[in-house]
């Protein structure tokens, strides 16, 4: 523009003659074309924009993310992120083997899609009341998610039904929702794997891909990458700004309408506000396609927003492993949720830090485990071996009525194999308790052993001769 003036002056001054006056004219008409060009350049965009998250209209956030923590060599988790379940209803009510199920398929889809976040059931309460057998969508949850809440954990209800009020909902079933204000999650129990991991995509700041699809031609994410979205605080592409705000997710109408329960698309004709096809994902865990099963997968980029969002939570520094993946035989905190150790298989475990009250680490992790010896087990014979890397100390209870009652207890140091033999148990129910004797270090926060169960049944035996 100065150019253009002191051309423009320069010209009148010395009263030249039109050319001269059509060059600068020519300058301007020239620097506007740059102009609209560098509007395409959406590296001028890549900066922190006021109001929103700063991977907003800027992707590039999120890929420098994962380079910084090195995404593409890591293969464990990075983080074990405590959950507090709090299971409501008093008939029909989910029980610990949902708890357990839930927490199961949700380690099972996050580490199916390596997104480096593994979760360790830390607390359950029952709250054992009949007025929550039907769980109510908009007053209970919000009030209940209030009243109960750990800040230290991901806090999660689980319901058998979630229902909201009024004629047309009276049929519907709810399978879960995340509190937007204080990220607590509600989900009922009995659902596909994908329906927690959706709830906790939300408490990670994930949204829907479909977000705004039909709130008209600002606000829905174009099909092309590409297309420019001006505005006051945020400037970009707009498939960093509308939809979910990642570019990677693809703009994508309400999949509930337009996918069949065998994940087909069923919608070509569909377009998007400018006139191009959609060509949807039907298996993003933060879609509603109309299966739920074909929700199998999580982006890079909704990768980054997750791990972004766990490394900004107020815990994240005890959340954090420094080693090796939470037991993934997790939840075994407690006999009522102890795995099964089934003969001759051998079971991996890890003691990983336990995270306390009052923001202290400590290496207080349990396991506990349970068998049953059968009428046909010749127990002088029988045994449980376990070793690797943990010191510990294993103790056997026989399980009565309920009650534990302590048999027999053994230790084991550091590296070492140890046998227990199973000489006089009766036909019956036993539990082990494991825990650990030695503290780990300050950055190797999970050691790992191993426990097989060992029994001699004499048929079986046969059976092999044979
Ligand atoms: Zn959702």
């Amino acid at each position: 523009m100065y150019i253009f003036l002191k051309n423009v002056f320069f010209a009148a001054d010395k009263k030249h003659t039109m050319k001269k006056i059509l060059f600068p004219l020519f300058l301007l008409f020239f620097s506007l074309g740059v102009d609209a060009q560098k509007q395409r350049d959406f590296s001028k965009y890549e900066h922190k924009h006021a109001f929103h998250k700063p991977w907003i209209g800027n992707n590039k956030f999120l890929t420098d993310y994962m380079d910084k923590i090195g995404y593409e060599n890591q293969t464990l988790p990075l983080y074990s992120v405590p959950v507090k379940f709090y299971v409501f209803g008093k008939n029909n009510a989910p029980d610990i083997q949902d708890v357990k199920e839930t927490v199961q398929n949700l380690n099972a889809l996050y580490a199916e899609n390596n997104t480096l976040i593994s979760f360790y059931v830390s607390d359950v309460k029952f709250i054992r009341k009949k007025k929550f057998d039907k769980f109510g969508y908009y007053v209970q949850f919000p009030f209940q998610s209030f009243l109960r809440h750990d800040r230290k954990a991901l806090n999660v209800f689980l319901v058998s039904k979630l229902t909201k009020p009024g004629k047309k909902n009276k049929n519907l079933e709810y399978t879960g929702v995340c509190n937007n204000v204080n990220h607590t999650v509600v989900v009922s129990s009995k659902n596909d794997a994908s329906v927690i991991a959706h709830e906790v995509g939300h408490y990670f700041l994930l949204k829907h891909p479909h977000k705004n699809y039909d709130k008209g031609k600002r606000r829905q994410e174009a099909v092309d990458r590409d297309v420019f979205r001006g505005g006051l605080f945020v400037r970009g592409r707009n498939s960093e700004i509308c939809g979910d705000g990642l570019s990677d997710t693809y703009a994508q109408p309400h999949l509930i309408k337009n996918t069949d329960r065998n994940c087909n698309y069923l919608s070509p004709e569909l377009t998007d506000i400018r006139g191009k096809k959609y060509t949807p994902q039907v298996d993003n865990i933060m879609s509603y396609t109309m299966g739920k099963q074909c929700r199998r997968r999580f982006t890079k980029m909704q990768k980054a927003v997750m791990l972004y969002t766990v490394s900004k939570k107020k815990n994240a520094d005890l959340w954090q492993l420094k080693s090796t993946f939470a037991d993934k035989f997790e939840p075994d905190f407690s006999p009522l949720t102890a795995t099964v150790l089934k003969d001759k298989i051998l079971q991996e475990h890890n003691f990983h830090k336990t995270v306390f009250k009052k923001n202290k680490i400590e290496d207080e992790d349990v396991d506990f485990m349970r068998f049953t010896i059968g009428k046909k087990v010749n127990v002088e014979n029988s045994r449980i071996v376990i070793s690797g890397q943990a010191a510990l100390k294993a103790e056997i209870f026989v399980s009565e009525n309920d009650e534990l009652k302590s048999l027999k207890e053994i230790s084991k140091n550091k590296d070492e194999r140890t046998e227990i033999s199973l000489q006089g148990f009766v036909t019956g129910s036993y539990v082990i308790k494991i825990s650990q004797t030695q503290k780990t270090s300050e950055n190797n926060v999970t050691v790992s052993y191993s426990i097989t169960l060992d029994l001699d049944k004499g048929e079986n035996n046969i059976i092999k001769k044979e």
